[in-house]
């Protein structure tokens, strides 16, 4: 038996480790924790993914779709998985989905895609810290090649420094392929920062200095971008607003213009959006994205217009930190849902942003349309209740 407390020394992943430490959680809390020891997942294969594991946390999935995509990367009609505890979202979004088919499809593009990571030096002075910018920019190269040589698939793409007193902020800008790329470019950027201290003086304070930003919202990442940045727009006839949902074409425009535009900017919001961090947090959980991540996502501006009687609708997403390889990509059920739309492994990351960027227009779309037409409080208390 593992005595509390003592449960990451026994840092076994077979399904006896799992039951020998849940078993001691049974017992500390006199509980019975019967559903959680319930799953199907190998323990195994979420060794890089937990530590103290007692078993599995179950979220209810479904689907929206099929919904038409016209990407670079995605073509095509999708099936797209949802997984989430809050009732009427799927339903929503499956609204807008429908809406997206009748106006032939969402167009949409990744226009940005870079991981960054941002360590802090303390330097001497102002004088030291434009020396180190100095050496960093005649050592390029060295650098990089201290910063491939943990990986083989992250290239470096550019740092940017930002001076600022004692304080020096190198942000690590990479291209990581097909994976999220946080771990990939956290180890990269560790190594690059060694050398650095070496070489400069500089002291490296952390290696995350919080001008990365990770899982913080961040004015640096809605506009420089952070993962993929995404756009996703389609044009609906006002016949369709009108009779799936039941809203004017100019009510929907001035809905979002006085919710998304004026109250988020009184409200001081990074995001001017109706609850993009919905669409991204359900599809994130699952398809094995970090979900703490869905904060960067969460700065889309969803913008609506009236183009010649019909609705005008487009989200920027600046930051959508997702990947199909790595992180939480590989645990089983999480694969099959990536298998679902096509977008697992090698070459399918722009793919997978491309149909989560539309998924997120429908629910923009159809959230709008519910406010403009004065029925959310009613689809929550049929649905959601
Ligand atoms: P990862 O699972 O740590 O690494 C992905 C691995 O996949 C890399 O080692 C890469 O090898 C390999 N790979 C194989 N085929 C690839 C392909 N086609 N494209 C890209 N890589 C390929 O994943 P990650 O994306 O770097 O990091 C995601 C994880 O980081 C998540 O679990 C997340 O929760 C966590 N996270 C970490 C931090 C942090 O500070 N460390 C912060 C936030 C989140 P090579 O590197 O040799 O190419």
């Amino acid at each position: 038996m593992i005595a509390m407390g003592q449960g990451l020394k026994n840092r076994g992943y077979a399904r006896e480790d799992v039951q020998e430490r849940r078993q001691a959680a049974e017992e500390f809390s006199s509980t019975k924790l019967e559903v959680t020891s319930s799953y199907t997942i190998d323990p195994e294969s979420a060794r890089s993914n937990i530590e103290n594991m007692i078993g599995c946390i179950q979220v209810p999935v479904g689907y929206v779709g099929p919904v038409k995509v016209c990407g670079e990367h995605a073509e095509g009609e999708f099936l797209i998985p949802m997984a989430t505890t809050e009732g009427a979202l799927l339903a929503s979004v499956n609204r807008g989905c429908s809406l997206i088919n009748k106006s032939g499809g969402a167009n949409v593009r990744v226009i940005g895609d870079n991981m960054t990571r941002s360590p802090v030096f303390r330097v001497d002075d102002i004088r030291h810290g434009l020396d180190v910018i100095d050496w960093v920019g005649d050592n390029i190269d060295a650098i990089r090649e201290a910063a491939e040589s943990t990986t083989r698939r992250g290239k470096l793409l550019g740092i940017e420094a930002f001076p600022n007193g004692r304080n020096l902020y190198l942000r690590f800008s990479y291209s990581t392929a097909d994976a999220m790329g946080m771990n990939m470019c956290t180890i990269a950027t560790e190594a690059a920062a060694r050398k650095i201290e070496e070489a400069t003086g500089a002291v490296l304070v952390s290696v995350s200095g919080n001008m990365c930003t990770d899982k913080k919202p961040a004015m640096i990442n809605m506009l420089s971008g952070r993962g993929k940045t995404v756009l996703a727009d389609c044009l609906v006839p006002s016949a369709e607003v009108k009779s799936r949902m039941g809203a004017e074409v100019d009510s929907v425009v001035e809905t979002n213009y006085r919710k998304n535009l004026v109250g988020s900017s009184m409200a001081g919001s990074l995001g001017q959006n109706a609850h993009v961090a919905n669409m991204l947090a359900a599809m994130f959980i699952a398809t094995g994205q970090d979900p703490a991540q869905v904060v960067e996502g969460s700065m889309t501006s969803t913008l609506c217009e009236n183009v010649d009687g019909d609705l005008y609708i487009s989200v920027r997403i600046p930051a959508l930190e997702v990947g199909s390889v790595g992180g939480g990509t590989k645990l089983a059920t999480q694969s099959e849902m990536l298998d679902m739309m096509g977008c697992r492994g090698e070459g399918k990351a722009l793919k997978l942003a491309e149909v989560m960027a539309v998924a997120v227009l429908a629910g923009e779309l159809s959230t709008l349309g519910a406010q403009a037409a004065g029925h959310l409080g009613k689809a929550h208390a049929e649905l959601g209740r």
